[in-house]
């Protein structure tokens, strides 16, 4: 069903999605909520095919929410020539800031400091002013800028004088990948998309040598279902592979992991009001704004052959980043200034054949068997033209002819409306007794389903008091995150719903109690329930403590292998 108003991606439409899967036959079924399958959804449900996605934890839950959270053109990419990449991307980085999601993506601004006289302000020079070239008419951002070196320490005083004798101001844009990959999915939902999390694919339905669709398992129940489809997509990330196993056999590229660590620090730390890049002997060092008390600093690089679930960050990776920002900062941080540590692992290709594979934007999709397509690599900021290549390989040999791609042009829920909203902030903030500051960080957060939770205030006025202990978020985000964002547990409140897990020095602990009551009327919890998620998640917590306090890979992994994952931790019951 095509609904002009955004489906509100509650459990009794998760349980209606898995009723559907077990009874239809879909034209396309997707494995994977992150970007790229949320993505993929919804470009084939716009394309007014059925669809079904299912993913085995929670949206977003692998790497598409532990990016740099960029949406960038990649200006390093120009060094190696790449200019094809580039141009993509930016064409991208514009659609996305300008018109498919402009509540939540935004331009951000960044220093590139240089070190060297002469030869450096040319050659970085040419580069940034090619990269805001290429970007073309709408690029979506300001133009660059050349700053002096008193000029530069004026936007950024705590850079050390001594790290550098001018600047380029530069433009990019940033959004909270978690919450856009979950947008994806709520969007695609709204043209028709049945969508179920806790839904771990286990192998694949065959008739002859065609895939028919998926074996699977309900991870809240233990039930077991088939789902059949005319083509399936293979969008698991990292796990890749895991699902090409099943087909038997070596495919024709595999997908290898690396691991990169991010940290959060409190803004007052680094006074600063633009972000900052610099280059490191391997790649490059982020300094970014992350809202209005946070920074993000990252990233490494480094391979990762441990577990994929729940990568870990160790004490080493912590030391490389803040040796690294020290180095450039007047004022050094410590372990003691680090908030919240993220690890994601980055999807990348491996062993490709040349033949089959378009490599030519850093993705690859290809049809390794008939019915299954599976798409892997490429970046965030790409992850529409990775969708509609991986949807157009799958629609080949349809029988009917089926609709070109309307991504382009199809918006995110919350984007029809938002820029009225923003314009009628100060009323809005009147007319619900929320100060207006509350009302633009709602609005960058939900856009216009703003209007949704200013209901739920209206009727609940409790709802609209800030969580003690986060106060950065209201009561109603977190009830929303699980009557319409799709949230089945707390951890998926406190860590992709909200940022509360990396943005706050207790890591959600201290308002897990708090959050949990409130989604417990909501997801059917009883009081041992709500115990057994708030248990669950001081204990990640602690996991990933210790982990930190490791000083490699191996002993940092068995660290945070000390807590289960929450979807096969907790007995929910039926
Ligand atoms: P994922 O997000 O990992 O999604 C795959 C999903 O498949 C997972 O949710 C998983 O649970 C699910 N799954 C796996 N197996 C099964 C199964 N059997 N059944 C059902 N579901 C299954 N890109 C940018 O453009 N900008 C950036 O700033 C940027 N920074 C980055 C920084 C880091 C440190 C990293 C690691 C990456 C960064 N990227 C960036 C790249 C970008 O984040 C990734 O390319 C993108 O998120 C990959 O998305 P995906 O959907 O392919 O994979």
């Amino acid at each position: 069903m095509v609904s002009t108003t955004p489906l509100a991606m509650s459990p009794e439409f998760r349980t209606q999605s898995l009723e559907r899967m077990r009874t239809e036959q879909f034209d396309v079924l997707v494995i994977g909520g992150g970007v790229t399958g949320g993505g993929a959804a919804l470009d084939a449900t716009s394309r007014g095919l059925s669809v079904a996605l299912v993913e085995a934890r929670d949206f977003a839950s692998g790497t598409s929410s532990r990016s740099s959270k960029l949406i960038h053109g990649g200006l390093r990419y120009l060094e190696q020539l790449n200019f094809s990449l580039v141009q993509e991307a930016l064409k991208e980085r514009s659609l996305i800031l300008d018109r498919l999601c402009p509540h939540l993506a935004h331009p951000v601004p960044f220093i590139l400091p240089l070190q060297h006289r002469g030869w450096e302000r040319l050659y970085l020079g040419s580069g940034v002013l090619l990269y805001d070239t290429m970007a073309g008419r709408h690029k979506a951002v300001p133009s660059h800028s050349h700053l002096s070196r008193s000029e530069a320490l004026r936007q950024f005083p705590s850079l050390r004088k001594d790290a550098l004798i001018g600047a380029i101001k530069y433009y990019d844009g940033q959004v909270d990948d978690a919450r856009h990959t979950m947008f994806l999915s709520r969007t695609a939902a709204q043209y028709g998309a049945a969508l179920a999390t806790s839904t771990r694919v286990t192998g694949l339905l065959r008739e002859g040598d065609r895939v028919v669709g998926v074996r699977a398992v309900d991870l809240e129940t233990s039930e077991e279902l088939e789902i059949h489809a005319r083509a399936t997509v293979n969008a698991a990330g990292v796990w890749t592979d895991d699902i090409q196993e099943m087909v038997g056999g070596r495919g024709q590229f595999n997908v290898r992991a690396s691991k990169g660590v991010h940290i959060l620090v409190p803004r007052d730390r680094i006074h600063g009001e633009t972000g900052l890049i610099s280059r490191t002997e391997k790649s490059v060092l982020f300094v970014i704004p992350w809202g209005k008390s946070h920074w993000i600093i990252g990233t490494t690089d480094t391979d990762w052959e441990l577990d994929r679930a729940h990568p870990a960050a160790s004490r080493t990776d912590i030391d490389y980043l803040l040796d690294h920002v020290n180095a450039i900062l007047t004022s050094p941080l410590t372990h003691d200034d680090v908030e919240g540590v993220y690890a994601g692992l980055r999807p990348l290709l491996a062993g490709e054949s040349e033949a089959t594979s378009k490599l030519s934007r850093e993705h690859a999709v290809i049809t390794p068997v008939a019915g299954l397509v599976m798409v892997a690599g490429g970046k965030y900021t790409t992850y529409r033209v990775m969708a509609k290549d991986a949807i157009d390989l799958a629609v080949q040999g349809f029988p009917t002819t089926v609709a070109e791609s309307t991504t382009e042009t199809t918006r995110l829920a919350g984007a029809e409306g938002y820029h009225a909203a923003w314009n009628a902030r100060h009323r809005l903030a009147e007319d619900s007794g929320l100060h207006v500051n509350r009302i633009e960080r709602l609005l960058g957060r939900y856009g216009s389903l703003l209007h949704e939770l200013l209901e739920m205030v209206a009727e609940h006025p409790d709802l609209g008091e800030p969580l003690t202990g986060a106060d950065e978020y209201l009561r109603v985000e977190i009830a929303y995150a699980a009557s319409h964002e799709g949230a089945l547990h707390l951890d998926d409140v406190l860590t992709r719903r909200t940022r509360i897990s990396i943005e706050t020095f207790h890591r959600g602990v201290d308002v897990a109690q708090e959050v949990a009551e409130l989604v417990a009327p909501i997801l059917g919890w009883d009081d041992d329930r709500v115990a057994a998620e708030v248990e669950h998640y001081t204990q990640r917590v602690q996991a990933e403590r210790e982990s930190q306090q490791m000083d490699d890979d191996q002993t940092a992994d068995a660290a945070r292998m000390g807590a289960d994952d929450v979807r096969t931790g907790i007995p929910t019951g039926a």
